[in-house]
C-alpha cells in the first residue's frame, strides 16, 4: 500500500525560486518570513500529514459519512485528526493574528494546502472552507462580526461553510430563491441548499454557514441576493453555544469520490425560520461571496495539484515494483519492472512534469495574491490584483483538468490493477473528478476568462503577461543547447497564445458566441503556456545552481530533465489548441440545440 511523502524539494524549490519567496518576505508585516521558516512550516506540515491525515485517506473513503438522525458522523478517526489538526495551529496558518491566526503570507499557507489534499482532500476540504469564511467576513463583516465569529473560525475550533447551491440555483446563482425576512436585527432564512461541503458533522461543536438569499423587496437576478451568517448553533452571551437554529441536515449525497466529505442538503426553516444575520449591506451578497469564491477557487486549483502529486507518487512507487516484460530490443534477459518500458517512462515524465507546471503557477499565483494585498506600492498592487484576477480561472479551470488527467494517467501505469479499488490508484480518479465542477465548473472559469478577465479589458493584462513570458527568451539562447528545445518549444507556444488572446481580443465584442464556444480551449492554452513559462524558469535556475559547488546535482539534472518532457510533450499541444480557438469556434454553433 503506498504511502503519501511531502515533496519537500519541489515545494522548496517552486516557492524559493519560481514565485519569488524574496519579493513577499519584502511585504509589509511579512518581515519575519524567510526560507528557514518556510523550509520548518513545510517539514512540520508533512509529518503531520503523513502521521495523521495519510492514513485515514483510504479508510475514509471505504467507510465515507454517515446520516442517521438528522445527525452526520465523519469516518473514524477523522474527529480525532481534525482535532490534533486544530490543536496544532494549523487552521490558522494564514488566519489575522488579531484573531488567534499566524498571519503567514499565501505563498506558505498555500503549498501547505497541497501537502493537506494530497494526503487527505475529503477531510481538509473543511478547513479549506473555513478559510474562505474568514476572508469573506474579514473583508464584510462588521467588527462586531469580525470579534464574534472570526477567533472560533480561525482557531479551526467552528468550521465555516459556503451556502450558494440550490437545486435549481447551480452555476446561475440569480435563481437564488432562498428567503430572508427581516425581524428586529437578525432575519429568518427560509429555503434550501443542496450539495453544502460539511454541511454538517461531529468534527466540532458549532458550523458557521455563509447563505446567499432574498430579502422580500429584493430586486430580480444577481442584484437582489444578500449574504447572512447562519449559525447551526445560536452563541450565547459568553460565546459557546446555545439554542439549536432552524437549519437541519436532510439528506446527504451518494458520490463518486471524496466519500469522507459529507456533500449536504439542508433545509431552513422548517419551524420558524433559522435566524442569519446580514453581512454587509443588503443585495451586495453576491459580490461578498465572490470574496470566498476567489479564495476558494485558488484553493481548489491546488486540490488538482494535490491529486497529481498523490497520484504521481503512487504510480512511481507501482512501475518499480512490478514486473512484466523484457527490455524492449533485448532477446531473453530478466524480465523487468514496467519503469523500465519507455512507455510508461513517458507516462510518469507527463505525470511528473504537469505536476511540477500545475505546482509552480499555483504557488506564483499565491505571491501575486500577497502583493496584490500588501504591496506599499500603489501601482504594483493594482497590477498584481488584476494578475490574480487573471490567474485565478485559469489556476482554478486548468490545474483541475490536468490534475484528473494526471490521475487518470496514473491509473494507466497501474494496468489492470489500476481500475481495482484494492491499489487506491482509482480512488484519486474519483476524488479528483469534483474538482472541475465545484467553486464554478471549468466552463464557468473560461468565460469568466475570456469575458471579464480578457475580452472586457481588451487583452492588457494578458498581454503584459505573455509580454513577460518573452523576457527569458535571451536567457534560455544564452543557455545555448541545453536549453535550445525549451526554448523553441516554448517561443512557439507563447506565439500560439499571442495569436489566440488577440483573436479573442478581435472577436469578443462583435461575436461573444463563438468566443464562449471555445473558452475552454483558451483557458488550457493559456495554463499549457504559464506551465512551459515556469517550467522554461525552473531550467534556467537549475542551470545557474548546477553551477554551483555545493549543487545538489541529482535534483537539479531532473528539474532539467522534467522541463525539456514538458517543453517537448506539453508545450506542443499549444499549436493543436490555438488552431481549435480561432478556427474552430464556427462548427461549435453550427447544429441548432433543437437539432441535436
Ligand atoms: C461534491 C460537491 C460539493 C459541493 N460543495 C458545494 C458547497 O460547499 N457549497 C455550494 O454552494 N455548492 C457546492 N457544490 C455545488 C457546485 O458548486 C455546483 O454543482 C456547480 O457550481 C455546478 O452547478 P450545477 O451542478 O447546478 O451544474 P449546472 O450549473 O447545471 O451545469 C451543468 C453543465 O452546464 C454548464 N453550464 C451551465 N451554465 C453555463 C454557462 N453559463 N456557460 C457555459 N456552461 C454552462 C456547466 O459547465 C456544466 O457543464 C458542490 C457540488 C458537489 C457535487
Amino acid at each position: 500500500m503506498s504511502t503519501y511523502t511531502a515533496p519537500l524539494k519541489d515545494l522548496q524549490f517552486a516557492i524559493h525560486e519560481l514565485a519569488g519567496l524574496s519579493e513577499v518576505s519584502a511585504l509589509p508585516g511579512h518581515g519575519e518570513v524567510n526560507a528557514e521558516l518556510v523550509d520548518a512550516v513545510l517539514a512540520e506540515a508533512g509529518k503531520f500529514a503523513q502521521e495523521v491525515l495519510d492514513p485515514l485517506n483510504r479508510e475514509g473513503d471505504r467507510q465515507g459519512a454517515k446520516l442517521a438522525d438528522g445527525k452526520v458522523t465523519a469516518p473514524k478517526g477523522f474527529r480525532e485528526a481534525y482535532r490534533a489538526f486544530i490543536a496544532a495551529g494549523w487552521n490558522g496558518l494564514g488566519g489575522e493574528p488579531e484573531h488567534g491566526g499566524q498571519g503567514l503570507p499565501h505563498l506558505i499557507a498555500s503549498p501547505v494546502q497541497e501537502i493537506w489534499k494530497s494526503a487527505n482532500m475529503a477531510l481538509c476540504l473543511a478547513p479549506m472552507l473555513t478559510a474562505g469564511v474568514i476572508e469573506a467576513l474579514k473583508v464584510h463583516g462588521s467588527p462586531a462580526q469580525r470579534q464574534a465569529w472570526l477567533p472560533k473560525l480561525t482557531s479551526g475550533e467552528w468550521t465555516g461553510t459556503m451556502n450558494l447551491t440550490e437545486p435549481q440555483a447551480g452555476s446561475d446563482l440569480s435563481a437564488v430563491r432562498t428567503r430572508a425576512v427581516p425581524e428586529g436585527d437578525h432575519y429568518r432564512i427560509k429555503g434550501t441548499k443542496i450539495f453544502i461541503t460539511w454541511g454538517e458533522h461531529d468534527l466540532t461543536e458549532n458550523i458557521v454557514h455563509l447563505v446567499l438569499a432574498r430579502t422580500p423587496d429584493a430586486p430580480e437576478g444577481v442584484k437582489g441576493i444578500s449574504l447572512f451568517i447562519v449559525p447551526k448553533f445560536l452563541p450565547k452571551a459568553d460565546g459557546t453555544p446555545g439554542e439549536r437554529n432552524d437549519v437541519r441536515c436532510v439528506s446527504i449525497e451518494h458520490k463518486m469520490g471524496i466519500h469522507a466529505s459529507p456533500t449536504c442538503v439542508l433545509a431552513y426553516g422548517d419551524g420558524k425560520g433559522a435566524l442569519g444575520y446580514l453581512v454587509g449591506e443588503e443585495n451586495r451578497g453576491l459580490e461578498y461571496m465572490f470574496t470566498m469564491m476567489n479564495h476558494a477557487r485558488l484553493a481548489v486549483g491546488v486540490e488538482g495539484v494535490a491529486i497529481a502529486e498523490r497520484a504521481y507518487q503512487h504510480a512511481l512507487e507501482y512501475a518499480k515494483t512490478r514486473v512484466q516484460g523484457r527490455e524492449i530490443g533485448q532477446r531473453g534477459g530478466d524480465r523487468v519492472t514496467i519503469i523500465h518500458h519507455p512507455d510508461v517512462r513517458r507516462m510518469l515524465m507527463s505525470m511528473r512534469a504537469q505536476t511540477e507546471a500545475m505546482r509552480a503557477l499555483a504557488c506564483y499565483a499565491a505571491a501575486t495574491l500577497d502583493k496584490a494585498k500588501r504591496h506599499p506600492d500603489a501601482a504594483e498592487k493594482r497590477r498584481n490584483q488584476g494578475l490574480l484576477d487573471l490567474l485565478t480561472p485559469v489556476v482554478k479551470g486548468w490545474c483541475t483538468e490536468q490534475g484528473v488527467e494526471v490521475a487518470s494517467t496514473g491509473i494507466q501505469v497501474h494496468g489492470g490493477m489500476g481500475f481495482v479499488e484494492e491499489t487506491g490508484a482509482a480512488q484519486y480518479l474519483r476524488d479528483a473528478r469534483i474538482t472541475t465542477i465545484y467553486e464554478g465548473t471549468t466552463g464557468i472559469q473560461a468565460n469568466d476568462l475570456v469575458g471579464r478577465k480578457v475580452g472586457l479589458e481588451q487583452g492588457v493584462t494578458a498581454l503584459a503577461v505573455i509580454a513577460a513570458m518573452r523576457e527569458i527568451d535571451a536567457r534560455l539562447a544564452a543557455a545555448g543547447d541545453l536549453l535550445a528545445s525549451t526554448r523553441v518549444n516554448f517561443r512557439e507556444a507563447v506565439d500560439h497564445l499571442e495569436a489566440a488572446t488577440r483573436w479573442i481580443v478581435e472577436t469578443f465584442p462583435k461575436n461573444p458566441r463563438a468566443v464562449a464556444g471555445v473558452s475552454v480551449p483558451y483557458l488550457k492554452l493559456f495554463g499549457t503556456v504559464a506551465g512551459g513559462w515556469m517550467m522554461a524558469r525552473a531550467a534556467l535556475v537549475a542551470r545557474e545552481k548546477l553551477a554551483q559547488p555545493d549543487a545538489d546535482r541529482d535534483f537539479l539534472e531532473a528539474k532539467l530533465a522534467t522541463a525539456r518532457f514538458y517543453a517537448e510533450h506539453e508545450l506542443p499541444r499549444a499549436a493543436t489548441l490555438a488552431r481549435e480557438i480561432t478556427r474552430g469556434a464556427d462548427s461549435v454553433l453550427a447544429l441548432d440545440p433543437a437539432k441535436f
